[in-house]
């Protein structure tokens, strides 16, 4: 199965599933209304308006949430509703929220199918979450409408709150499989706090709602609007604040990358420096000491360069230098390293490589170098260009320190130069 086919076949399931969460909630929810008949005769619709409204409010005091886009203070409409128009009502009336909140992204660019998708979803979860919370609380003998609160009914909220809490997770888990999210994204101890204070809160609305003169509950609403909005905004800043840490982290360390290559590689050929290859080096030579296997270094010195810089230009110096260290690289395998070590220095590190392969490459690259046209360079007087180079190349044995063998590969290099250049020496 393709990646695209497997992404369409959970979408689909994904669907599927919101559309029987959907039914299923709105078939629960009819049955009991059919059963008990609607707003249950306690209040009237002025009063189902009013948690309507109110739901929407708590849903719109919103913040993101890095894991699953959206928490809100819906918890606080939720459980009040329950707890003043018992469960049946208190579903349909914040399923009715549930649906309506999530259209406005459609300002914000959210395709059509999306926002229905999220409209059906939130509005079937959070309609069974209240309905099966609600009449659990209320079959243990909850008070609806609640007035006072003592131990006992304490207790049942704190039941209630529990129950809509497992249920709800139970629905935030289908959704976090469906979107192939992060499951760590449910566990997140300031939801989790902000969905405990939301019970408190809806608690307190709810004795207001049955107790208090309507001014004074109007009064107590904006006060904790105006608390919601605080939190919302502290929220947003913490957000803020977070992503502000991260991307810093993250150039910090970008940065870090960058500083450890700088002073481990050569800014004109990119290759590693010489301070990198003698750590290289040591290591490679202890751990060929311990195997028992040979490891073979090689010095390379491009010939006459001096001759090269002064007849043609520094900036033509600098080409070959770039091309000799890509000819190079390019003829070494990847266990192996090429270093420029000086000016127009390389040493080149085989390890667990005897010194007939070590020739063998050397000489590869000696006569690529010898064979490179460099038609396009040409001297004020009219001379063309050509480059040789000459290697110096020693073998490790069982005591070898770094010193030593680079030592060898010195001296070969020399006799090298001294025989007439543009040759490999071994011993
Ligand atoms: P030999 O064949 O004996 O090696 O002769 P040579 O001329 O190559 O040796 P010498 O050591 O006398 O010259 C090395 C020259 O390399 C001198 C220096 O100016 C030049 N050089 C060192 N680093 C750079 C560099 O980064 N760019 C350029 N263009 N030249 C450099
Ligand atoms: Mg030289
Ligand atoms: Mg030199």
């Amino acid at each position: 199965m393709t990646e695209e086919s497997r992404k369409k076949a959970f979408w689909r399931a994904d669907l599927v599933y919101t559309l029987i969460l959907f039914i299923v909630a709105c078939s629960c929810v009819a049955w009991f209304v059919a059963e008990r008949g609607l707003l249950s005769g306690i209040y009237d619709w002025k009063t189902a308006a009013f948690f309507v409204v109110f739901g929407l409010f708590t849903i719109s005091t919103g913040f993101p949430h890095q894991g699953f886009g959206h928490v809100s203070f819906d918890r606080v409409a939720q459980v009040s509703s329950i707890l003043v128009l018992g469960p049946v009502d208190a579903a349909w009336v914040n399923g009715l929220a549930s649906l309506i909140y999530p259209w406005h992204r459609l300002t914000k660019g959210v395709p059509v199918r999306q926002v229905l998708v999220a409209a059906l979803n939130n509005s079937g979860l959070m309609t069974l979450v209240i309905l099966l919370g609600g009449l659990l609380f209320e079959m243990l003998g909850g008070a609806i409408p609640l007035k006072v609160i003592d131990l006992r009914s304490a207790g049942l909220l704190l039941v209630l709150m529990l129950t809509m809490q497992f249920l709800n997770d139970l629905g935030m888990m289908a959704i976090i499989y469906f979107r192939e999210m992060d499951p760590r994204s449910l566990f997140n101890a300031f939801t989790t706090a902000v969905e405990s204070i939301s019970v408190v809160v809806a608690v307190v609305v709810a004795i207001a709602f049955t107790t208090m003169p309507g001014i004074y509950f109007a009064l107590l609403l904006v006060v904790l609007g105006i608390g919601m909005l605080i939190i919302r905004q502290y929220a947003f800043m913490r957000e803020r604040l977070e992503s502000l840490v991260e991307d810093r982290t993250e150039e910090l360390r970008i940065q870090a990358i960058e500083f450890e290559h700088q002073a481990t590689h050569d800014k004109l050929t990119g290759l590693p420096n010489r301070r990198y290859v003698d750590d290289f080096v040591e290591r490679e030579l202890e751990l060929a000491r311990r195997s028992g296997e040979k490891m073979t270094v090689a010095l390379a010195d491009i010939d006459l360069f001096k001759q090269i810089n002064d007849t043609f230009s520094h900036a033509v110096g600098d080409e070959v230098l770039r091309r000799v260290a890509h000819l190079m690289s390019d003829r070494c395998r990847k266990s192996d390293i090429v270093a420029r070590y000086g000016g127009e220095e390389f040493l080149l590190c085989f390890p667990d490589t005897n010194v007939e392969f070590a020739v063998q490459i050397c000489n590869q690259i000696r006569l690529a170098v010898q064979n490179t046209r460099w038609s396009h360079i040409e001297s004020k007087a009219g001379q063309r260009l050509s480059v040789t180079i000459s290697f110096g190349i020693a073998e490790s044995y069982d005591e070898s320190r770094m010193t030593t063998l680079l030592r060898d590969a010195d001296a070969r290099l020399y006799r090298a130069k001294r025989s007439g250049r543009n040759l490999v020496i071994i011993d």
